[in-house]
Formats: C-alpha cells, structure tokens, sequence
C-alpha cells in the first residue's frame, strides 16, 4: 500500500478502536495473518469451544482452517458432508461456545458493528450466547456512519454475496439492491451493536490488507 494512504489508513483504524472502548469493545491492529494467528492464540485458550459465522473473511485469511489445528472443540459448519440437521445443530451449539469467530459488514468509526444475515445465526450469535466474540475486519470495511454502512451493505457487500452465492437475486445482475422480494434474499436480519455490558466479550481485530465483502 501507498505509504501515504497507509498513514490515513492507519489513523482511521485507530480513531476506531478508541471509539470501540467508549463502548465497551476491544479493538486491535495486525500487520499479517501470522500477527492474527499469534493473537488469536493468547485470548483464546486450549481447549475453548470454538464457532464461526460465515465469513469470507476467515477463508482468505486461513483462519478456518487455523481453528481446526488448533486444541480447541469446533462446532465446524463448513465439515464435509455435513447435512442440514447437523448444521442446524451447529448454529445452537454455536451460542454456548467459549467463543465466536465471523467477520463484520462494516464497522463505523464511532465504534459500532453493523451486520445483515440470511438466517440470522450470526447477528443472533454476535447480540448474545457466546461468552467471547471474535470480529476480523480489514479497514475497507470502517465507514463513518451508520447510514454508510447501509449503503455500504446495499452496494457493495450484499451484492458481492449474493453474485457468490449465485442466489439470482436482482442485485446479481445489477451490483446494487432493489429491496427485493426474491426467493434467494439474503438480507433478511439487520443488527447494530452499538455498546457492550461486558466489556470483555467483544474483541474487534483489524488486518491490513483487503479481506471479505
Ligand atoms: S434485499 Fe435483495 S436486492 Fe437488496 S441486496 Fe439484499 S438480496 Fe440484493
């Protein structure tokens, strides 16, 4: 990355993480997926159960599969062959786990989480169940404001998903949302999480680089 845009980058992140203990998260920088893997490491403990919320994110990063090398209990949603009821199992399992792994659809720099979810596992996960939450972000994802992070969700998330999961929904073809009313909609629940009673429980990780939707 350019050095000078690296600089700006750098204060955004920043600026965001003192935003996020004013409301009671914890925010941190990473240069490198090894720095995250080090991190991850020291806040969750062997033997911890372990979910994750569907996440290209935690793909491109190699976390996934970090997690299953790891000594942990994953409830592991991506296992091969696993059928809809065990799946459904995992999503339930995935609320008393010691601690949750997904990424955000944008974060603001005031120091909120705004998510949108098809089934809504990960928005319920994120609001309540799992004692620890883990959010890996890379700064292309921190917007100003929440009205920003709608559109950033209407513009370039939801219809990158969608495209994904080939879900044949307008914004396929057309890159920006309609408000549909399709069968394949995977904007269905929306969640702000603007402050926490736990000041331990949300753990928000920015990565440099470019990750996710
Ligand atoms: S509501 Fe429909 S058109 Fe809008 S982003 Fe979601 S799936 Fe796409």
């Amino acid at each position: 990355m350019d050095q000078h845009l690296k600089k700006v980058t750098e204060s955004r992140i920043k600026r965001t993480i003192l935003n996020l203990a004013k409301n009671n998260m914890n925010g941190y920088h990473v240069a490198n997926t090894k720095e995250l893997k080090n991190l991850l490491a020291n806040l969750v403990p062997e033997n911890a159960s372990v979910a994750v919320g569907g996440s290209m994110t935690l793909f491109e990063t190699g976390i996934i599969d970090w997690i299953r090398e790891q000594p942990y209990h994953f409830f592991d949603r991506y296992a091969e062959g696993i059928t809809p009821a065990e799946l459904k199992q995992v999503h339930r399992n995935a609320f008393s786990a010691n601690a949750y792994f997904c990424s955000s659809n944008a974060i603001t720099e005031r120091g909120e989480l705004y998510n949108v979810d098809g089934s809504g596992n990960r928005v319920a996960a994120i609001s309540y169940g799992p004692d620890k939450v883990f959010i890996i972000l890379s700064a292309n994802k921190i917007v100003k404001n929440i009205e920003e992070a709608v559109t950033r969700n209407r513009e370039i998330s939801a219809p990158a998903n969608n495209v994904r999961l080939n879900t044949g929904t307008p914004c396929t073809f057309t890159g920006s949302c309609s408000d549909c009313r399709s069968e394949g909609r995977i904007c269905c629940s929306y969640s702000i999480i603007a402050h926490q009673r736990d000041k331990d429980r949300i753990h928000v990780i920015f990565i440099d680089g470019q990750y996710g939707y």
